[in-house]
């Protein structure tokens, strides 16, 4: 740290993404990517825009945001398109979050969070997941204190219902709900319909999962017209330009593919049923993961051994250190013929352990 250093920022624990390892190629289930490559007239769509690099891509990323205000059957004044969803979850900090609005969210969830807080100088707590790592709606139900919940949950995978959702949204109407939907395509109940009821409601998605654009960063928000305002304003007065035009591009592409992405979200969420069948056939406890990933622990080897050996055998998984979840996994779904070669190496590693 130079002496430089803002104080206000000297005990920030800054995010630790996941692994993008250069050493090798792995099977690389680590970071919730998606196997499958865009759309058919996705990098046609990138490569023409290339050309006008010279040029500022367009502040209200106009095309885009008319593409997904259709598909979502939203006004264009109810979305707003970011660089990725990190940075829509950042504005909502910013623009709602302060010493007298604190946040609460569950104590095993998206990392991001804290940091956000952090970096805001915003106080939050966290609110313990069951021993089930289900979150109990009871505890949300008026809390009077702004809300951020990641749904399905990360790293669980465990979703709640689009009725406990509207709970807590509507027992809290002084205080605003983030729901962050970034593992929403693969099987849980998105609450964007929520956003036209509830207007301290905001539903934040992403296409580095289900449109399999984490390159790209690109993310957005949903909610009603004045929090929208409210966030541009935030927008407005830290990247105007936070949507470079490739990936606006991309973006825009993708969604007049959408039945293509859905169809993808429907082989995986037929991979992570496979996958989970065979892992509980070797004797591993898996959650009801409603995600692009699963989250799984075995008696027979400790979470972080299982992870070493993976890796040296070329597979990629993510393991976190917290006590609670330190003898787990999450492991990203990627194609059947990944999962095959992540579950042989894993049916190795077990018999070499007995
Ligand atoms: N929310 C959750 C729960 C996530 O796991 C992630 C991925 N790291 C994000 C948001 C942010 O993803 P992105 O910025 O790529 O949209």
């Amino acid at each position: 740290m130079s002496r430089f250093f803002s104080k206000k920022y000297q005990n920030l624990k800054a995010y630790t993404p996941g692994e993008q390892p250069r050493d090798m190629q792995y099977i690389k289930l680590n970071t919730n990517e998606s196997p499958y490559p865009p759309s058919p007239s996705v990098l046609p769509s990138v490569e023409a825009e290339a050309e006008k690099l010279a040029l500022y891509s367009d502040p209200e990323c106009t095309a885009l945001v008319s593409e997904a205000a259709a598909l979502f059957g939203i006004e264009r004044s109810e979305i707003l398109m970011t660089n990725g969803s990190d940075e829509i979850l950042n504005f909502a900090f910013m623009a709602f979050c302060d010493a007298d609005h604190p946040i609460v969210f569950p104590d095993i969830t998206y990392g991001f969070y804290p940091v956000f807080a952090q970096l805001g100088g915003i106080p939050y707590e966290t609110i313990p997941l069951k021993e089930d790592f289900t979150i109990d709606v009871n505890d949300y139900i008026g809390i009077g204190k702004n809300i951020v919940i990641a749904n399905p949950n990360a790293p669980t995978g465990l979703a709640l219902t689009l009725d406990e959702i509207e709970k807590i949204v509507a027992s809290n109407p002084e205080n605003i709900v983030v729901i962050d939907e970034a593992y929403v395509d693969f099987g849980a109940q998105s609450a964007v319909g929520l956003t036209k009821k509830y207007e301290n409601l905001l539903v934040t998605q992403t296409f580095s999962k289900s449109r399999s654009m984490a390159g790209a960063r690109l993310g957005f928000g949903i909610a009603c017209r004045a929090l929208i305002a409210d966030l541009c304003t935030v927008k407005y007065s830290t990247n105007p330009y936070n949507v470079n035009r490739m990936t606006m591009a991309a973006g825009t592409a993708a969604l007049r593919e959408n039945a293509y992405y859905m169809e993808n979200c429907k082989k995986i969420e037929q991979t992570r049923a496979y996958t989970k069948k065979a892992l509980e056939e070797m004797g591993f406890f898996v959650t009801d993961s409603k995600a692009n990933f699963l989250f799984a622990k075995s008696d027979r080897i400790s979470g972080e051994t299982l992870y070493r050996e993976l890796k040296k055998r070329g597979v990629l998984v993510r393991h976190f250190s917290a006590e609670r979840i330190c003898e787990y996994n999450r492991i990203t779904v990627g194609t059947r013929e990944q999962m095959d070669v992540f579950l042989d190496r894993t049916r190795e590693i077990l018999s070499e352990m007995q």
